[in-house]
């Protein structure tokens, strides 16, 4: 197919959420076609109805649309290949199912006779395959029982010998014996296609060049690659994903309630992590870079480099990579992602007192994951109960013993200060600290401790100080000495 432009297609079935298996095809698909300055098209796979899920098309759009895989045709933008939703395509498959009857690739089994055949295969567990003696017809009786309405279905005809081999672009060459295919139907008593005949004839009428799937389809290739060659058109490249595993073992699917791309961003994950998350499960550049955005994958994406092995779904990895977009983030961007998650913790006083946008300073470099926030930031809102073995810090040497009479000092020192600022408050700390002739730790950890009751948080003592603001730190050192001294007497 040298010379021609490259169209690849995304085809989901609407189920209603988008797993991220499917989220992966999308953007191999998509990047197939972008890296090739080719076609990307959105083809909406529904016509087995009893799995259509209200809405779920919609969610189809908008996970497009929000990790930048634009497609360049389909339901919504039309194109010169439609319609690309199948249901409305449902008049088009009868007639391609007719033509291989009359090439003799494709067989009519009516209704009105016991079909022997299925009763056998079922039986000895065969694959359905034609049986002369069965199903010899002529034309005549072919419109006879038409003309009166008698119901059918159109199977394929593959050959009783031989084998068929087809090439995967990721799995090779993958041969098959021609007995082990079944004679598949093509077109249902109801008169519509069955999803496989839909599939092939669609790929054809939409000039699609590259067919990007999961690899539990990897076993319908052959039927598929049989039907195109009955029809003489040109067989696709074929690329069959390897499966996204969860751990060694197991499957990531959606039985087992794994993540779908809803459930990722609803857990604090970016989308732009997400892309580049999953653009490595099965594909590697071949260097060490790891992070990626979508235009770099363009330019890097060489399908021939997907790997076949299983891709290991790394929750780890994921969450550092989410960090990592995490930081690169402008300020403002953080601000306004973390901004719901102050309005959770914080209560309406506080979210007009605190300096936000210091909070989301500091947090930016401290957080993997969006949700983590509110557990980081909950002490500005409240000083948590917290055990006064806080106060210990091994290296530090600070216990509660030696922390009373550092935050005693600590309380007239800041309560003289005018100047509330971040420098200020340094400084005059650092004074106290020079006096006192200890290491810097003995009086920067208790007043940490009493400021938030935390072991860890983001920032260290002054950059609390600041942001409580020196009222609330003063009552919070003043709290802490009174805590100590209660529990020494
Ligand atoms: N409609 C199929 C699915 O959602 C895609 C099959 C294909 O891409 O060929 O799994």
């Amino acid at each position: 197919m040298a010379g021609r432009e490259v169209r690849t297609r995304f085809a989901p079935s609407p189920t209603g959420y988008m797993h991220i298996g499917n989220l992966r095809t999308a953007l191999y698909t998509y990047l197939i076609a972008k890296h090739e300055g080719g076609k990307f098209i959105l083809r909406i796979e529904d016509t087995d109805q009893q799995r259509y899920v209200e809405g779920a098309v919609d969610v189809i759009y908008k996970t497009l649309e929000m990790t930048g895989l634009k497609h360049d045709e389909g339901p919504d933008i039309g194109g010169p290949v439609g319609p690309y939703i199948q249901s409305e395509r449902k008049g088009f498959y009868l007639d391609y199912a007719k033509q291989l009857v009359e090439k003799g690739e494709a067989y009519y089994v009516f209704s009105d006779k016991q079909d022997v055949v299925a009763e056998i295969c079922e039986k000895e567990q065969k694959p359905y395959k034609y049986n002369a003696e069965y199903h010899t017809i002529t034309k005549e009786e072919i419109e006879e029982k038409l003309a009166a309405g008698v119901s059918y279905v159109i199977r394929q005809k593959n050959p009783t010998e031989g084998e068929t081999i087809f090439e995967d672009e990721i799995y090779g060459a993958i041969k098959v014996e021609n007995s082990e295919l079944e004679d598949m139907i093509l077109i249902k008593s109801d008169g519509l296609p069955t999803y496989n005949f839909a599939n092939v004839v669609d790929d054809h009428l939409m000039g699609i060049t590259h067919v990007v799937r999961g690899n539990e389809y990897l076993s319908s290739a052959p039927k598929y690659n049989r039907l195109y060659d009955a029809f003489g058109w040109p067989v696709p490249t074929y690329v069959h994903c390897p499966p996204i595993m969860k751990d060694a073992h197991q499957k990531l699917s959606k039985r087992n309630g794994d993540a779908s791309f809803e459930d990722l961003l609803a857990k604090g994950y970016l989308k732009e992590a997400v892309v580049n998350f999953i653009a490595l499960l099965g594909w590697s550049p071949g260097t060490d870079q790891e992070i990626f955005s979508l235009e770099e994958l363009v330019e890097k994406f060489d399908y021939r480099h997907i790997n076949k092995s299983p891709a290991i779904f790394d929750d780890v990895k994921l969450k550092w990579m989410n960090g990592e977009y995490i930081k690169k983030l402008p300020l403002e961007d953080f601000h306004n992602k973390a901004l719901p998650y102050y309005e959770e913790v914080f209560s309406r006083e506080n979210m007009g007192k605190l300096d936000l946008m210091k909070i989301s300073e500091l947090l930016q470099t401290r957080v993997e994951l969006l949700n983590e926030i509110p557990e980081k930031i909950d002490f500005f809102d409240a000083l948590p109960e917290y055990d006064s073995a806080l106060y210990i810090h091994k290296r530090m040497k600070t216990n509660p013993e030696n922390s009373l009479p550092t935050l005693e000092k600590v309380l007239p020192t800041l309560e003289n200060l005018e100047d509330w600022s971040l420098d200020s408050i340094h400084d005059t700390i650092f004074n106290l600290i020079s006096e006192m002739e200890v290491k810097n730790g003995v009086v920067l950890w208790p007043i940490r401790t009493a400021l938030s009751g935390k072991k860890s948080t983001p920032g260290g003592a002054f950059e609390l100080a600041e942001i409580l603001g020196k009222e609330e730190s003063l009552r919070r050192i003043k709290a802490g000495i009174e805590k100590l001294k209660n529990e020494q007497n």
